[in-house]
């Protein structure tokens, strides 16, 4: 029979995989003798069984929490239901990886009419007793019945009101009494039964509802942006209520054992007296700084101040902890490896490594590639920002700056951002169901809630700006506006923020571009030393080569020549390319366009300081470029010397039903060699240029033919690319190295790349192409159902985005094994999107590609990801 459920005495640290990382670590605490209330876990596996079971319970799992519910209450002395001793627990979800937020959880369980009196009555306070029904029948009602939250809080608020208190703690046993009959009579409305009364009833129904939560909106969200797969499952845990909420001399915090927004080395965390966890996470109200427990509970700080030296140094990172302090006892809650800023990420390793805690790879393969996103982003302008005068200070929550046209709720935000506006999200307080919108704006503004609300946390966690907690905002989300000192803002309005000091500011501040120095730079010369595989970049212009070199690029490994056209009135020449009729009209527009494209090749090569540069041939799909207004195509006809009424006949003649698949890539080379001649000349004439100028450079231009599907393709293109460029390299008299190689991006390429590797010097894989044409998906349209497709579990991850292993790197793995053994000097790279996507650059390094290639602020983020694969894999 297998186990299910596993007491916390039963498991430990390593078994995160089956108790998931909350109940892994409750029970690693249990057995490092920390005052832990006791429980049990029901394993990520019967969560797993629960869905394949068709969203039930089965006896086996069922029996085996029954059985768990007798062994804990054995150790507890407490019995469900007990008309002396009731037990109370709290029941809360814990997935492999942290999702914070993401799941439910409930608190108080077991509590009913009978036992509320027994509470009131043992612990000679009643307030309590009531606090804790009412809190228990709320979320109860919200998280397994889903009767929504604001039916009770507009209960509460209507209690307050009536007896002219401003916060719930001011509200008195009767208050609370006569508020937890009303949640009944609420429940009893929308749900059309009675309250359950049954604590096992209880807990079943709140066992289903964690377990039923794994597959909410959010958390599915959550899972795709981190990579977390779904048949992973959650846990659930059950434990032991400690409370917090007894009194004055109770309590409850969230603490960090370092800054997560700093990375600073010292406690920091957020305390409420009189209080249960979920009001410190929630935000409701705004908790104090750890510092001031000290004061309130000096016995219970020092044992917590020990307990967050046992847990760092035993986890060896920054620990994450929730806690309860019950009559002045100390209770751990929760610890685990907290969530944390890029710029906190990359100080605590560096520390750790300086404290001796932790080796440089394990450094490296402690930071979440993803999160370096965020410091590569523009920061604010430091003389913008000096000479702007704040209008408030709030938290700075979430590192990093954020302009925009402030909004006022998660959907307004995505709206707005489709859009292409940029906006900054202002909220009373965010709750889980924001996690889109909040990923729409540039940044998140919180009229409530402290560094641990869930704005924060969430916001640090996608690299969000976030400045939480401004309680100086009047708001008035309805009508969608606010006011801050003295000004009302509306929809639409400029706004600035600063996520690192928590500043305020009216209008735009200018903002300024990121660079690599101090921790970060430590942190990438570590992930420099331990990786094997290079990182290109994609750069299709001098400033974008640039901008790479300075994240650390090792050459180009993709310059789409198209994109060269897009700009100013350069296009006019193009367009002139595209829509000539004859072989010498065509000659005449590339006449003018070679200069351009030996300027540029020129500042790329010069950009690289003799790096490698891939120049990949045309590859337009040319409804891109045709001139669809009238003024444009007037001065196309104008040029030509034809009437608007030809050209316009012309652009009908080009009309394709599907570009994608249509007259592009190396097609267009074979039906206008005099194209894929003038590009040869211009790479070949700009590389001996380059030479002259820097005669210690290694200038060794990498011609890459795209979309071949046939070697013959390859073989009728490569013919006059050898004959322009050997041609031009005599005529001036000069000896100059070139290869010429091809993109593997047709499925047939790949199926056929024994052949093909006779004739490329290189492979490099479109994966953007390869993906679309394995799949038979059209990249510019996938995104219109590939949500249907989330929603039917189809898929959990954008192909386009993350690479598909299992098909098209099936394709790769066989184009590398065809491929090399017929021409042992094959270079191999990737250059589609997925080249700086860390899942599949792991996967690059798995197969033996020699480079990623990705865009330039993806660069930083690729070398980790290759440092770690490589790291990974000498580990195994
Ligand atoms: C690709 O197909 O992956 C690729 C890099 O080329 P493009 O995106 O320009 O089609
Ligand atoms: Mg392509």
């Amino acid at each position: 029979m297998a186990k299910w459920v596993y007491m916390f005495t039963e498991g430990d640290a390593t078994m995160r995989n089956l108790l998931g990382g909350k109940g892994a670590n409750l029970a690693e605490m249990t057995n490092l003798g920390l005052p832990v209330p006791q429980g049990f876990t029901i394993t990520t596996e019967a969560c797993t069984q629960y869905y394949e079971d068709g969203r039930t319970i089965n006896d086996e799992i069922m029996g085996q929490i029954m059985e768990a519910i007798t062994k804990m209450e054995g150790v507890t002395g407490k019995k469900f239901g007990d008309k002396e001793n009731p037990l109370l627990v709290s029941v809360r979800s814990g997935a492999r990886a942290s999702m914070p937020g993401m799941m439910d959880t409930i608190l108080n369980l077991g509590l009913n009419e009978e036992v509320v009196d027994v509470l009131a009555e043992g612990s000679g306070n009643p307030r309590w007793a009531w606090d804790c029904y009412r809190r228990f029948i709320q979320m109860y009602s919200d998280v397994v019945m889903e009767v929504g939250k604001k039916y009770f809080e507009e209960l509460i608020d209507k209690m307050k009101e009536e007896k002219g208190v401003k916060q719930d703690v001011e509200l008195t046993a009767d208050d609370l009494k006569a508020l937890a009959g009303q949640f009944k009579a609420e429940y009893k409305e929308k749900i059309g039964e009675d309250f359950p009364t049954d604590p096992k009833e209880q807990l079943m129904g709140a066992i289903k509802a964690v377990f039923r939560s794994w597959d909410n909106p959010r958390a599915n969200v959550y899972r795709r942006d981190n990579d977390i797969p779904y048949s992973w499952g959650t846990a659930v845990n059950v434990q032991m209520m400690a409370f917090g909420n007894m009194g004055d001399d109770c309590g409850t915090g969230v603490a960090f054992t370092r800054d997560p927004a700093t990375g600073e080395n010292g406690l920091f965390g957020e305390f409420l007296t009189n209080a249960q966890g979920e009001d410190v996470v929630a935000g409701v109200r705004t908790p104090m700084h750890i510092s001031e427990m000290e004061d309130k509970f000096p016995e219970a700080f020092v044992q917590f101040k020990d307990v967050c030296k046992t847990l760092e140094s035993h986890y060896r990172d920054m620990q994450d902890m929730e806690f309860t302090v019950e009559h002045g006892k100390l209770y751990m809650l929760q610890t685990r490896n907290g969530k944390r800023t890029a710029q906190a990420a990359l100080k605590i390793a560096c520390d750790l490594v300086d404290e001796g805690m932790r080796t440089e790879e394990e450094a490296v393969a402690m930071i979440d590639p993803r999160n370096l996103d965020t410091l590569l982003h523009p920061q604010f302008d430091a003389a913008a920002l000096k000479a702007a005068e704040p209008i408030a200070k709030a938290l700075g929550a979430s590192p990093g700056a954020a302009c925009g046209k402030i909004v006022f709720s998660a959907d307004d935000a995505k709206e707005w951002a489709a859009r292409g506006e940029k906006v900054v999200l202002v909220r009373l307080e965010t709750s889980p169901e924001d996690i889109e919108g909040m990923k729409a704006a540039q940044g998140i503004l919180t009229v409530r809630g402290g560094m641990t609300s869930h704005a924060a946390v969430v916001a640090r966690g996608m690299g969000r700006c976030c400045v939480s907690g401004c309680g100086d905002i009047a708001m008035d989300e309805e009508n969608k506006k606010f006011t801050l000192a003295g000004k009302e803002y509306h929809e639409g309005d400029p706004i600035s923020i600063n996520g690192s000091t928590g500043n305020i500011y009216d209008g735009i501040i200018p903002t300024v571009d990121a660079t690599i120095a101090g921790e970060f730079g430590r942190i990438m010369a570590w992930a420099d030393k331990y990786r094997t595989m290079k990182v290109r970049t994609n750069a299709d212009t001098p400033a974008d080569a640039k901008k790479a070199r300075e994240l650390g690029a090792e050459g180009i490994g993709l310059c789409r020549t198209e994109h060269m056209f897009f700009e100013g009135n350069r296009i006019d020449a193009f367009r002139e390319m595209i829509c000539a009729e004859t072989v010498e009209e065509r000659e005449a527009a590339l006449e003018k366009i070679l200069p351009e494209q030996q300027g540029d090749f020129e500042k790329l090569y010069e950009a690289l300081e003799g790096n490698p540069v891939t120049i990949r041939f045309l590859d337009p799909p040319l409804h891109e470029f045709v001139p669809t207004e009238e003024e444009d195509i007037k001065k196309l006809a104008d040029a030509q010397g034809k009437t608007v009424e030809q050209i316009k006949t012309i652009i009908d003649g080009l009309h394709e039903f599907n570009p994608m698949m249509g007259h592009r890539g190396c097609r267009l080379a074979v039906t206008y060699p005099e194209i894929a001649k003038m590009q040869t000349k211009a790479v070949i004439r700009a590389a001996i240029n380059v030479k002259k100028a820097h005669p210690d450079w290694n200038v060794c231009p990498e011609i890459m033919i795209p979309l071949i599907g046939d070697i013959k393709e390859l073989k009728y293109v490569k013919k006059f690319v050898v004959e322009t460029a050997d041609a031009e390299i005599a005529a001036a008299g000069v000896e100059l190295k070139y290869e010429v190689g091809t993109m593997i991006e047709i499925p047939r390429a790949a199926l056929t790349a024994d052949e093909i590797a006779k004739e490329a010097d290189f492979f490099c894989f479109g994966t953007n192409d390869l993906t679309q044409m394995t799949y038979g998906f059209s990249r510019d349209d996938a995104g219109k159902f590939l949500d249907g497709y989330y929603d039917a579990k189809i898929f959990e991850n954008d192909p386009f985005a993350k690479l598909d292993q299992t098909g098209v790197g099936k394709l790769m793995e066989m184009s590398i094994n065809l491929g090399k053994p017929v021409n042992p000097n094959l270079h191999i790279g990737i250059c589609g999107e997925h080249g700086g996507d860390p899942s599949s650059v792991e996967f690059c390094n798995k197969i033996g590609l020699n480079y990623v290639s990705c865009s330039p602020f993806r660069v930083p983020i690729a070398r980790l990801a290759a440092a770690q694969a490589a790291i990974n894999n000498v580990g195994k």
